[in-house]
């Protein structure tokens, strides 16, 4: 080839490449688009209604979405949508039928990460505006007085569905971290106080909680039966006698664990009372159960499991409980010496009935399982408190 001529189909080459690059893509005709704006867009999304609570850690719900006003020029199919922050997102898509003035319906996505205020960008037909949405973080608000996770949350425990073993159910009669695998809860936190105690008879309508998320194994009424191992409740049915609906919400299976039933029934049916004792005489407490460790002694003996595998038996139960006086500024009442009764017991039928006898620190308790037990008190406060062993 001469030099001219593969000059020549370089020439080609490129000329014939640049036009391919250069040729744009053909738009399908989009017939059916909807044209429209946003109504007094700019700046604030004017005329935005925000509605439904947004709270860290809370899957949004059909309560939540924000109403756009939009002005439509030209009907047809319409898709708004924000980008994502903090984990959140708002979208909408439909047809507009009509021209005029109408309203959308921007449904939110996703799980809020952190609390603030948070911006979100709107494009919508040929206008831009923005609105703002708080999000709640409980963390770090005011607890109201008396809620049953009023000095914490010991391990963190989150109601998202990732958080499958370390799930946050807060109930209207006491809050749960409760372990998908393990069929059982981590702890259960509760406030008891005089109104809590009536005249309900006991109901005993154990059943599956149907509020685990869909696809979570719920654990049956009847799948302890012949294990050896009682159904141990954490919030005990005699804490919550002063309706029907209160007394029931104990028998949830999510509020049980496998309990050796001398523990069950002697050490900490016990233990339970002298607490109710103490709300007789004039105290709220303040209460948290919970069990760590794999494997307890029934009356057919050791194992680790039972209802094929699907519930675990906790090795170790614990109850930590703040005592104070009745009255309120709970937060602002406590101090060193506060009474806290802190009890560690094997999930053994061979215990003690005397559950005195189990008391240990709160250090201990922290120690064996990891987590941080009265983490809204001052780390000062805990310091003393949580090394201090009840004698009375
Ligand atoms: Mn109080
Ligand atoms: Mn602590």
């Amino acid at each position: 080839m001469s030099m001219r001529v593969k000059l020549a189909v370089i020439f080609v080459v490129l000329a014939f490449g640049c036009k391919r690059e250069t040729v744009s893509p053909v738009t399908p005709a989009l017939v059916s688009q909807a044209e429209f704006n946003l109504v007094a867009s700019g700046g604030n999304c004017s005329n935005t209604n925000v509605q439904g609570g947004y709270e860290v850690s809370i899957p949004t719900g059909i309560n939540d979405f924000v109403i756009v006003q939009v002005n439509v020029t030209a009907p047809g199919k319409y898709v708004v949508s924000t980008p994502a922050i903090n984990g959140l997102s708002f979208s909408d898509s439909g047809t507009f039928n009509s021209t005029g003035v109408t309203s959308i319906f921007l449904k939110a996505n996703g799980t809020p990460l952190s609390g603030g205020n948070f911006s979100f960008a709107l494009n919508a037909g040929s206008s831009v505006c923005s609105f703002e949405v708080s999000v709640f973080d409980p963390s770090l608000s005011t607890i109201a007085e008396n809620d049953h996770m009023y000095f914490g949350n010991p391990s963190n425990a989150a109601a998202i569905i990732d958080s499958a073993n370390n799930y946050l159910m807060r109930k209207p009669y006491y809050s749960i971290s409760y372990s998908r695998d393990m069929g059982k809860p981590n702890w259960v936190s509760w406030h008891l106080y005089a109104s809590d105690l009536g005249n309900t008879p006991r109901l005993n309508d154990f059943r599956p909680d149907f509020t685990l998320p869909a696809g979570w194994y719920q654990v049956q009424s009847n799948s302890y039966s012949g294990s050896g191992f009682d159904r141990g409740h954490n919030i005990p049915s005699a804490d919550r006698t002063s309706s029907l609906s209160a007394n029931s919400a104990t028998f949830l299976m999510t509020n049980m664990i496998p309990q050796a039933p001398n523990n069950n029934q002697l050490t900490w049916a016990s233990f339970e009372d002298s607490l109710r004792r103490l709300v007789n005489g004039g105290s709220e407490i303040y209460i948290i159960m919970g069990n760590y460790g794999v494997g307890g002694t029934g009356s057919y003996g050791y194992t680790t499991t039972v209802d094929n595998g699907r519930v675990t038996v906790p090795a170790y139960i614990w109850k930590v409980a703040v005592v104070m006086q009745n009255g309120i500024n709970d937060s602002a009442r406590v101090n060193a010496n506060t009474r806290i009764i802190s009890v560690l017991v094997p999930n053994d039928n061979n215990v003690s009935s005397n559950w005195k006898g189990y008391r240990t620190s709160i250090d201990v308790i922290e120690a064996a399982t990891g987590y941080d037990l009265l983490s809204r008190m001052p780390a000062a406060l805990q310091a003393l408190i949580e090394a201090k062993v009840d004698n009375l």
